[in-house]
């Protein structure tokens, strides 16, 4: 190996815009919707005020909102307002912007074990319960605070199933979760059902993760698709988490968390006045932050309002069928579940699902793999309209050219990051 050094002379930016464009050649085309997740499109307007939003904020620290650049907090109070308004929230409600899902899960679970801590003392080895299909984010979370992570198999739908979770619900459970959706089949969990469990065990905490969902769902339901209920409307969910980056269609880092009572929110801040410089009150896990990020949110909610959100997801759900109709339609495949928004898990059970994978690989896709069931996954956008005849050709090509042949097992790993 060799290991660079730092160039002894400074370059100019035209130099290194054609040296990084010449990088770029290693990556899949996401612009050609070649990429079936970590990326998300509205529409070029969006693109392109998320760009411009972005780029007005990007020397300022949201670290320093409330001190320095008030614009900033305002956006972000903006923006929480009219999250709190989409998911239902009472009054007593409150939040806090973050960079990304697994920050949002991370504090959720942060300030519920803070919050256990000062009213449950009988709670000394907390665990939380979820779902198999539940988000990684809440394992690495649970990881780092040392909190005992108990998921149990999913329902024959792939939903969460109540009785497996209430089965493993103890004295030391400090919460329960839903998902809505899923990432693996996309399906929301019964988050009604799960409130009413909530409510049963003593008002147990329920957190319910609609990083996909949460800024997707709502317009879904207006523009007339069946939603079920998954936020504050139901009585007993305490927190949401739910990623503006994804299907808010705003740049990353931007995501937000949810409490149902000011006083759970609380227990999310950390506080701490011991050193040479004096008093930090922080709610994130970060300290410097991207107040692009922010501006971009802010930008590209008030661009989109309410009718852009609802013609989106229109779009999107439209385009979703036509992938899920067209993937049923190649002899052998089938859909897994029935997905409530834009993500489609799907796969064979007679033909090799790692080498339908590895064909489509070969053919310049960067295919997104499952394992239980094994299988496919697209999480689809406006990204993925001008790809969709191409992939689904290619994928039709791909079984053909695997069906009937004995294949060895792929060998490729199956991997979400
Ligand atoms: C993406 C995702 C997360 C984590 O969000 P990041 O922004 O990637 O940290 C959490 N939950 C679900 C269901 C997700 O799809």
């Amino acid at each position: 190996m060799t290991r660079k050094t730092l160039p002894e002379k400074g370059r100019e930016w035209p130099e290194l815009e054609a040296m990084m464009a010449d990088m770029a050649k290693a990556d899949v085309n996401w612009r050609a919707g070649r990429v079936p997740l970590y990326v998300f499109h509205a529409k070029d307007s969006v693109a392109d005020i998320n760009k411009r939003a972005f780029m007005t904020y990007f020397t300022e620290n949201a670290l320093g909102a409330g001190r320095a650049f008030h614009s900033v907090k305002r956006m972000e109070d903006d923006i929480l307002d009219f999250a709190l308004n989409l998911f239902h929230a009472p009054e007593t409600a409150a939040g806090s912007m973050t960079t990304g899902g697994s920050e949002s899960i991370f504090l959720a679970m942060k300030a519920c074990r803070d919050w256990t801590r000062a009213n449950r003392p009988g709670v000394t080895k907390p665990n939380v319960v979820a779902s198999y299909s539940v988000h990684l984010a809440f394992e690495k979370a649970a990881h780092v605070m040392d909190i005992e992570m108990r998921r149990t198999p999913q329902a024959d739908d792939f939903r969460a199933d109540p009785k497996a979770m209430e089965a493993a619900i103890d004295d030391q459970t400090m919460m329960i979760v839903g998902s809505a959706p899923s990432f693996p089949q996309g399906v929301i969990d019964p988050i009604a059902e799960l409130g009413e469990l909530a409510q049963r065990h003593n008002n147990l905490w329920l957190h319910v993760d609609a990083c996909v969902g949460g800024y997707f769902a709502p317009f879904a339901r207006m523009a007339g698709y069946d939603i079920p209920d998954f936020d504050f409307a139901v009585p007993g969910v305490t927190s949401m988490s739910a990623d503006l980056h994804k299907f808010g269609y705003t740049a990353k880092p931007a995501s937000t968390v949810f409490y149902r009572d000011a006083d759970k929110h609380q227990h999310q801040y950390f506080d701490f006045d011991n050193w040479p410089s004096g008093r930090m009150v922080t709610y994130g896990v970060t300290g410097t932050r991207p107040a692009g990020g922010v501006a971009a949110a802010w930008a590209v909610m008030h661009h989109l309002g309410v009718e852009g959100y609802v013609e989106t997801a229109r779009q999107v759900l439209e385009l979703a069928r036509e992938y899920r109709e067209g993937i049923s339609a190649i002899q052998g495949l089938r859909v897994y579940g029935k997905p409530h928004l834009s993500i489609v898990n799907y796969g064979s059970d007679t033909i090799d699902n790692g080498a339908i994978a590895d064909a489509m690989t070969a053919r310049d896709w960067l295919i997104g793999r499952t394992k239980e069931p094994m299988g496919m996954h697209l999480m689809l956008s406006n990204l993925h309209e001008q790809s969709k005849e191409a992939y689904l050709t290619d994928l039709a090509a791909a079984v053909e050219e695997v069906r009937g042949r004995n294949a060895p097992a792929s060998s490729t790993e199956v991997a979400y990051a």
